[in-house]
């Protein structure tokens, strides 16, 4: 493989374009010539779609909208050559909806990279039902030649890092929401059980609009999953306009922001910050068992996509699972189906 394209100039295409052309040669689509005017100089910058039809790989970084990308996959597949791979860096939308929309569907791969794609280390290969093993592959290597470390998942909402990393802000709000503590005590455990920042302080970074977004979709691409049912606080948050700090204030006041709290050296959790990890341990093994990604990639997606201070499955080992399961029985008696344990959990025990 030795030409990349990469469509969409934004904040992921000009950075997976910067990455790529250590390694290959690269030109880079945008309808924009703006935004291609911040390209590198090593990436050749093109404004024509038909410019890269000599690409052995195109990684596509344009905006999030299934029906821009199903039109350009579909522009792309008509100029490319057959064996040439498509990838998509998309991060909620179905891979496998996306390579209905071409002719040799099985050479559509996602390449979800992480943001900054430079320093983020991991990379998410994403099969869709209607990927080849070949595009599987290609994706791969070409991902590990730039230097990252690839996970294999299976389509689906949020890949593996995303879905599996739910929890994090679902849970925090349940617990709020019931008054078991407040939003500031929640990020406090969490920054002592060792998370970089805590998923109120998190939220609050992202946008509570964009993380709210992303919570409806996951409810209903599940048809409404109990799990990944939205929280009512965050919506009220949005109708506010607290939408964190990008407006001044969400669930904190910027300046001066969430206050420091230091990590603990200590490997007890407290029972908030356990109860945040019984859900993450809850998820990764719904994801293991239904063939999302292996336990290896799931582990390693959580700590080097998210900076988990461990993977899920790992917290889960080390916790003993009969207590994640006694955890889980208690919440689920006033919490419902939300705490119900993955079938291959209940298993493990
Ligand atoms: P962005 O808005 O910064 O950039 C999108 C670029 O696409 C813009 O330069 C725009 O001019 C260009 N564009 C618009 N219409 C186009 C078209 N028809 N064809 C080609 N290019 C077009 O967006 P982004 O944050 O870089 O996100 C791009 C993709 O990467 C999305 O699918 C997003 O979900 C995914 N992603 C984003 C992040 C992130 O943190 N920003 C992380 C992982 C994945």
């Amino acid at each position: 493989m030795t030409v990349v394209g990469v469509v969409g100039a934004g904040t992921m295409g000009a950075g997976i374009a910067a990455l790529a052309a250590a390694r290959f040669s690269v030109r880079l689509y945008d309808p924009d010539t703006e935004a291609l005017r911040a390209a590198p100089e090593e990436v050749e910058t093109v404004s024509d779609l038909a410019a890269l039809a000599s690409c052995d790989l195109i990684i596509e970084a344009a905006p999030e909208d299934l029906g821009v990308k199903r039109e350009l996959f579909g522009r792309l597949a008509s100029i490319v050559s057959a064996d040439c791979v498509l990838a998509t860096n998309t991060s909620s939308l179905s891979v496998t909806a996306l390579a209905a929309a071409v002719s040799a569907p099985e050479r559509v791969v996602g390449m979800h990279f992480f943001n900054p794609p430079g320093k983020m280390r991991l990379l998410e290969v994403v099969a869709g039902d209607l990927s080849g093993p070949d595009a599987v592959a290609a994706a791969r290597a070409a991902g590990e030649a730039m230097g990252k470390h690839v996970i294999e998942a299976a389509d689906g909402p949020g890949f593996i890092v995303n879905r599996c990393n739910r929890p994090f802000s679902l849970e925090a709000l349940r617990i709020v929401q019931e008054g078991a503590a407040s939003f500031e005590d929640v990020d406090a455990a969490c920054r002592r059980a060792g998370f970089r920042m805590g998923p109120f302080a998190l939220m609050d970074l992202v946008g509570i609009d964009v993380g709210f977004a992303v919570a409806r979709s996951f409810y209903e691409q599940s048809f409404g999953e109990p799990r990944w049912r939205p929280s009512l606080l965050a919506a009220r948050m949005v109708a506010a306009g607290r939408l964190g700090r990008k407006t001044g204030r969400g669930w904190y006041e910027y300046p001066p922001g969430p206050p420091r709290v230091e990590a603990s050296s200590s490997e007890e959790l407290d029972p908030i910050a356990e109860r945040i990890v019984c859900q993450l341990v809850n998820e990764a093994y719904f994801a293991l068992g239904e063939g999302v990604g292996s336990a290896e990639d799931i582990d390693a997606g959580m700590v080097l996509g998210l900076n988990h201070p461990r993977g899920p499955l790992e917290w889960g080992e080390q916790l003993g699972l009969e207590r994640v399961l006694a955890v889980l029985s208690a919440l689920r008696e006033t919490g419902g189906d939300a705490y119900r344990p993955a079938p291959l959990l209940a298993r493990g025990a």
